[in-house]
């Protein structure tokens, strides 16, 4: 990774910026934090906000940073639920902290800290700063929160945070864990870029062009060393912390998770909604993305091998749902009753008619050929990912997880209409061939049965 390179792409990110006007990343960057405070943010006062873990990785580094700039700092704010996750109702808890006074919150943590941060400040009406301790997502530098609401995983809109610091100090010396994860989140663009590729080229929601550039153009340098990743080597984690943060100015740029996020999220936002845990424990959402990353990419190449331009289109169309076959796939589909209350939101919000998926699919007839071969050439074999997931110390098998292959056959029905984005999930409902594909996959010699039993 040239570093003049890097520093060109995070500094045109930055111009292009609606909310983050500074980010720093590199070693010891956190002792700077107190003059980026200042340069932000004036003679406000500081409050930091992190978990007992996070204020002893980078939180107290933070507070000294401060106040040697002589900024004024509350006492901190230490989130210490051991059960702790983006939820709301932790939202309001800082929401009501952060409330009575003015200061302005300096989140010293990872995904998690950092969203209920984002949100809080912004149900406060100020900004925040967010200082990295973990390569391990993308949420830093992204316009909205990943929250859970009511049983729903959402993206909650708020602006992104004023300044980042990501110091490589601190973030090589996190839990090895954290940064695999993180290696997971940021490979999961390439079926996220495929999806937009589908989406793109059947006129459901067009490219982004300068989102697409933010995210893929390195995309595959940014992935290239997984057992450099696994190391804490600092060149490997630079490339991937850049390249998560690209991630997020990319979703700041649009407005839109689009950019970072298809079908493999949806697998973990349905786990986190079916309240997924295993070994008594909350799954690193980057973990729960590797699979989904597998997932999706397996279907890929499931349809990458039939020629959809030779597809039966009326026999498709007589076979789609009306509004009543639709209220009972999701009947069908889902037990959680929260669960189906969102999928019926979200698949009425994406539902074409007969008519209209004739149509699509006659746009998928004539692009196919060329689209498939676009595909071919952009995506990572799922063996490959597999391997380099591995490499990187991120799960490479559902089991790892906690998810038998009977689920996650069944995921990939539910994950498809939890959320109305059009993903390859969709791809395949709408061309008829998601049962055969599915069939396929789970068979005893089928790609997934041959994965997990490797
Ligand atoms: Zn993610």
């Amino acid at each position: 990774m040239d570093p003049s390179q890097s520093q060109q792409r995070i500094e045109a990110a930055l111009k292009l910026a609606s909310d983050t006007r500074v980010l720093r990343l590199g070693r010891g960057a956190v002792r700077e934090t107190g003059e980026i405070f200042r340069a932000c943010f004036g003679s406000r006062s500081a409050v930091v906000v992190a978990d007992a873990n996070t204020f002893a990785a980078a939180g107290r580094d933070v507070l000294d940073a401060l106040v040697r700039a002589g900024v004024a700092t509350n006492e901190p704010i230490i989130l210490d639920d051991p059960e702790l996750h983006a939820d709301y109702r932790h939202v309001e808890h800082l929401q009501q902290r952060c409330a009575a006074n003015e200061a302005v919150p300096v989140a010293a943590g990872s995904g998690t800290i950092n969203d209920l941060t984002k949100l809080a400040a912004h149900l406060c009406g100020r900004g925040y700063m967010a200082v990295a301790t973990a390569a391990s997502m993308d949420g830093y530098t992204a316009y909205g929160a990943s929250i859970t609401r009511h049983g729903w995983k959402q993206t909650i809109f708020c602006p992104a945070p004023v300044a980042v610091i990501a110091d490589l100090d601190v973030i090589s010396a996190s839990p090895g864990e954290m940064n695999a994860a993180g290696y997971a989140d940021l490979i999961a663009k390439v079926p996220a870029g495929a999806d937009w590729m589908i989406a793109d080229a059947l006129g459901v929601e067009p490219i982004d062009p300068q989102a697409w550039s933010m995210v893929q153009d390195a995309l595959k340098a940014w992935v290239a060393r997984p057992d450099a990743v696994r190391r804490g080597d600092f060149d490997a984690i630079a490339g991937q912390m850049e390249g998560l943060l690209m991630t997020g100015f990319a979703m700041q740029w649009c407005k839109s998770s689009r950019p970072a996020s298809g079908a493999e999220h949806q697998f973990s936002h349905l786990w986190d909604m079916q309240g997924h845990r295993y070994d008594g424990r909350t799954v690193l959402h980057g973990f729960k993305v590797a699979i989904g990353t597998l997932a999706s990419t397996r279907l890929y190449e499931e349809l990458l091998q039939r020629p959809l331009e030779l597809l039966d289109i009326d026999g498709v169309c007589r076979a789609w749902p009306d509004a009543a076959g639709l209220e009972d796939a999701v009947i069908r589909t889902h037990e959680l009753e929260q669960i189906r209350t969102v999928a019926r939101q979200e698949m009425k919000a994406k539902y074409v008619s007969r008519d209209e998926l004739a149509a699509r699919l006659g746009r998928l007839q004539s692009v196919w050929p060329e689209l498939r071969r676009r595909l071919q050439a952009y995506l990572i074999p799922a063996d490959a990912l597999q391997a380099m997931l591995r490499e990187a110390g991120a799960p490479e098998t559902p089991a790892q997880i906690g998810i038998d292959l009977d689920r996650l056959r069944r995921s990939y029905y539910e994950a498809q209409q939890i959320r109305r984005r059009f993903t390859v999930l969709d791809l395949a409902m709408q061309t008829g061939l998601m049962d055969d594909c599915i069939e396929r996959l789970f068979a005893p010699d089928g790609a997934w049965t041959r994965a997990v039993d490797r």
